[in-house]
Parts: C-alpha cells; sequence; structure tokens
C-alpha cells in the first residue's frame, strides 16, 4: 500500500483496537493444548447463538463448508435443485454441485441486489429441494414474500450469511436475525468478512435441535461416537484459537457495525453534495433492513475507467462480482446463456465496490468522493 492511499479494507486498524485481548485470548488457548473444537469452541458457539438468537449453532472450519453442512443435513442428493441467485460468491453454488445438485438460478431485484421472490417463485419444479438466499454485501432479502410458500411445499431453507453478520429485518411483525429464518443459517469467519478470524471458519445456525445435532456429526466424519460412523461426513471443524479470537471480536462486533453504519450515512451525505446522482446510484438500504455494509456497493457508469482512475488517485476499489454464476464456465454444462438474468448481469458491468471499514474516516471518504467528482467532470468536458 503507497502511503496515502485508501484501501478497500484495513485488517490492521481493526486489530490495533483489539491486539492485547487477543493476543491474551490466543496464549490461553496455547497453553491449554486443546487445539481443536473442545471448550473454547463450545462456548463461542454458546455466546454467537446467544448474539444471533439461534436455538443452536454448529461451527466449521469455512463459510464454504458450512453450506456443503447445510446442504447434506437438508439431504441434498444427486439430480435435487437448488433456487439460488446468479449474483454471489462462488462457494454458493458450488456448495450445490458438490453434492451433485442441480443450481436453478433465479434473478436478482434491481435495488437491494438481492434474489427477487418472484424470480423464485418462477423457478419451483417438482424437483426442488432446497432454496440458499443470499443476503448479499450485509443486506437481509425480502424472504417474507417467499419462505412460506416454500415451506409449504416442503422446499427448505438455507441462508447464507457469510456478508450478513449481524444483520435484521422487521418482518411479519418482529425482528428477525440473519441466519434464524430458514431452517439454517450459514456463516463464514473468513479474516475480512464482518465477523473476521484469524483464518478460515465458519459456523451453521440451526432452529432444530435435531438438524444441529445432525450437523455436530457430518462435521467429524458423521461420527456421534468415536471410531463408530453412521453416516459419511467430512472434517471441517473450527480450531480454538480462532474460536478464542472470534469471542474476543464478538463482543465489539455492535460497536463495529454501527461505525459501518455511519461511514455509509457519511458517504450518502458526500455524495449528495456533489450531485453525482447522474451517475453513481448509492447502495438503497431497504425498509425494515439494518445494514451491515459489508461491502459499499455503487453502480457507476463507465464503472472500469473508473475503478482505474481512482487506482491513479491512490482509492482502491473492487468489482464484486465481474461474472455472474450463471455464466462461470464450469457451469456451462447447466444451459445458461448471456441474457438469461438481465439484472444480474447489468449489476457485474456496474457494480463497484468503494472503501468501507469500521476504522475509515471522514478525511479519507471526502478523498473518495472528491476523486470521483474529479472523474465524472473531466469526463462532461
Ligand atoms: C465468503 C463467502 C462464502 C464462503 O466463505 P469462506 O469462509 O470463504 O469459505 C460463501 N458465500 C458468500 C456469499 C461469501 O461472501
Amino acid at each position: 500500500m503507497e502511503s496515502g492511499s485508501i484501501p478497500s479494507f484495513d485488517l490492521k486498524r481493526n486489530y490495533a483496537r483489539v491486539e492485547a485481548e487477543i493476543k491474551e485470548a490466543v496464549e490461553r488457548v496455547m497453553a491449554s493444548t486443546q487445539f481443536i473444537l473442545g471448550p473454547e469452541v463450545a462456548e463461542f458457539e454458546r455466546e454467537v447463538a446467544g448474539y444471533l438468537e439461534a436455538k443452536r449453532t454448529v461451527t466449521c472450519a469455512s463459510g464454504t463448508d458450512a453450506l456443503i453442512l447445510a446442504l447434506m443435513a437438508l439431504d441434498i442428493e444427486p439430480g435435487d435443485e437448488v433456487i439460488t441467485t446468479p449474483f454471489s460468491f462462488f462457494a454458493t453454488v458450488s456448495c450445490i454441485t458438490r453434492l451433485g445438485g442441480r443450481p436453478v438460478f433465479a434473478d436478482i431485484e434491481p435495488a437491494s441486489y438481492n434474489i427477487s421472490a418472484p424470480h423464485v417463485r418462477e423457478a419451483v419444479t417438482a424437483r426442488t429441494k432446497a432454496f440458499i438466499p443470499v443476503h448479499v454485501f450485509g443486506q437481509m432479502c425480502r424472504l417474507e414474500d417467499i419462505i412460506g410458500a416454500l415451506s409449504s411445499k416442503g422446499i427448505a431453507t438455507a441462508e447464507d450469511c457469510a456478508q450478513a453478520f449481524g444483520a435484521h429485518r422487521r418482518a411479519d411483525s418482529r425482528i428477525i436475525r440473519a441466519g434464524t429464518w430458514g431452517e439454517l443459517g450459514c456463516f463464514s469467519f473468513f479474516p475480512t468478512k464482518n465477523l473476521g478470524a484469524f483464518g478460515d471458519a465458519g459456523m451453521v445456525a440451526s432452529g432444530s435441535e435435531k438438524l444441529a445435532d445432525r450437523l455436530s456429526r457430518l462435521r467429524v466424519h458423521g461420527s456421534a461416537s468415536s471410531y463408530l460412523h453412521d453416516e459419511i461426513g467430512i472434517n471441517s471443524r473450527m480450531d480454538a484459537i480462532q474460536a478464542a479470537i472470534l469471542r474476543v471480536r464478538l463482543r465489539h462486533i455492535e460497536t463495529w457495525t454501527e461505525e459501518r453504519r455511519e461511514a455509509a450515512r457519511r458517504y450518502g451525505l458526500l455524495f449528495a453534495e456533489r450531485a453525482l446522482g447522474e451517475h453513481i446510484e448509492l447502495p438503497v438500504e431497504t425498509p425494515g433492513n439494518r445494514h451491515t455494509y459489508h461491502q459499499y456497493v455503487v453502480r457507476a457508469t463507465r464503472r472500469d475507467e473508473l475503478q482505474k482512475f481512482l487506482a491513479e488517485r491512490g482509492v482502491a476499489s473492487r468489482v464484486y462480482y465481474p461474472l455472474a454464476l450463471h455464466l462461470q464456465p464450469c457451469f456451462g454444462y447447466l444451459g445458461y446463456r448471456k441474457g438469461d438474468f438481465p439484472e444480474a448481469e447489468k449489476l457485474t458491468e456496474e457494480a463497484l465496490a468503494l472503501p468501507m471499514f469500521p476504522e475509515l474516516t471522514m478525511p479519507e471518504q471526502e478523498r473518495v468522493a472528491d476523486a470521483i467528482a474529479e472523474f465524472y467532470s473531466k469526463r462532461a468536458k
């Protein structure tokens, strides 16, 4: 990072705020010599279940594994169809194909970037077994419009909450936390996620004791007691060091989420002052949502040129996602074509993630907004 440049995210600044607490937690685990699962992991599972208001949580080795374990617990088998969004990270879909399932895509809503309930309804067939909504960039999907209709058909919902730790939504006259709406909620604690570990880690939240017990077996080779295997699971456990670190960071997550929300509000003001509405569409917090701004993603005209210009001005930005999942070469066998999901495809050409992390400062955000304004004023001449 060149000096004076503004990064997309800055884990060093965040670490500096909790360094002493984390070192103490890590040393406690090292002295215990209990490195995989064990009491530290059990404590984290209990604390995070309390935070999420989930009946149970079962940790595992990554967000990708959380999705795979969830679909295993929901008995996804070869030929089963699973409906999901074409606008997400790769793992949302590869977990389906890994089990031999068939991904069926439904297009997104242009405003929230999330999967659209009417399109999900159209995608249901007699072979639909599950639904994976992704709360993309930290804002929850409008599931109240679809989840009841699906569950009455026996279709289970496994939320992909990898980007939405701490998000909630007011619906059906209650507050629903990400990960507790469907049968299962899958989380990633990849270091750059809002609640990040110091390596790979993940978790499944469950509203059912039965599913949670099954997940606890599946993550240890399908074994409930030593060397006796009732079914074939995988090896996917959380390290105690990650759990100890996550316990520290969980204590601060509300503050950090509010800081992200405050930074998003500031972007809103800075862009309004510069009257860039013709070129930049800001992310929308849809009514009832608590957006956690895992990413602050705008739609920009001439996006690629803008990104290049920002880089020259020392402002980092990222494209999430440059290619919709139905157009990935490895999913060519599914038979989808360009034009099948026009909203998702349009977004892949316009989306640009601006710097967003809890410690981002107002002067840095001013520089981001100024650089964007400079780009468009130059182009206008
Ligand atoms: C990060 C992410 C995952 C995968 O999580 P890992 O912990 O990296 O395996 C899955 N889905 C979405 C939407 C993600 O952003």
